[in-house]
């Protein structure tokens, strides 16, 4: 499957009218480079090493109540949480630890990437970027009962680097509002 990409500085998708209310954000606990269509907008690298923005899944699928007719596609990107919603992400993370990012962790760049990507596509749908409107995975995780790194748990994202203590909710809150705050300067 091949999707429309966009080398960052040249990312300007042709975005559909519609409502859209939340954004969550994620990364994919792959590699840099596989993306999924799970998530609309995935920030990736390419063959060069070089940071993409790529689309794999059509923003009009979530701009709907999706459990009033789950058999129809969508992005199931965030548990419960995906009616008129995006699901953005930062490919990497494959393999990592609260205190061990391991082969493929976040980088500045690609975080900074991931927060200009929510930033057009917040000023786009006229979302808020506050915590009601624009959170992590892990907090939305934290909020239905599934915040942690068990296999059926989520985490991200809730550091932004691998700290030798204990993950801890107060975690996912700090970095959703540090991501929040870097959203808003690109806003
Ligand atoms: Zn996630």
């Amino acid at each position: 499957m091949t999707y429309p990409s966009w080398k960052l500085r040249e990312w300007a998708p042709d975005l559909p009218e519609g409502r859209i209310d939340n954004i969550y954000i994620h990364w994919s606990a792959h590699d840099y480079r596989a993306v999924f269509p799970a998530y609309h907008f995935c920030v990736a690298l390419d063959d060069d090493g070089e940071i993409i923005v790529v689309n794999t899944h059509d923003v009009r699928e979530n701009m709907r109540n999706v459990y009033e007719a789950p058999d129809e596609p969508y992005a199931a990107h965030t548990r419960k949480r995906n009616s008129f919603a995006l699901g953005i992400s930062v490919m990497g993370m494959q393999g990592s630890k609260p205190d061990d990012f391991g082969p493929y962790p976040l980088t500045p760049e690609l975080i900074d990437a991931l927060c200009l990507v929510a930033a057009k596509l917040a000023s786009r749908y006229r979302v808020s970027v506050d915590a009601e409107h624009i959170m992590t995975h892990a907090e939305a995780a934290l909020h239905d009962g599934y915040f942690g790194t068990e296999p059926q748990q989520r985490w991200d994202i809730a550091r932004l680097q691998p700290d030798p203590r204990p993950l801890a909710p107060q975690d996912a809150l700090d970095a959703g509002e540090e991501l929040r705050s870097r959203i808003r300067r690109f806003s």
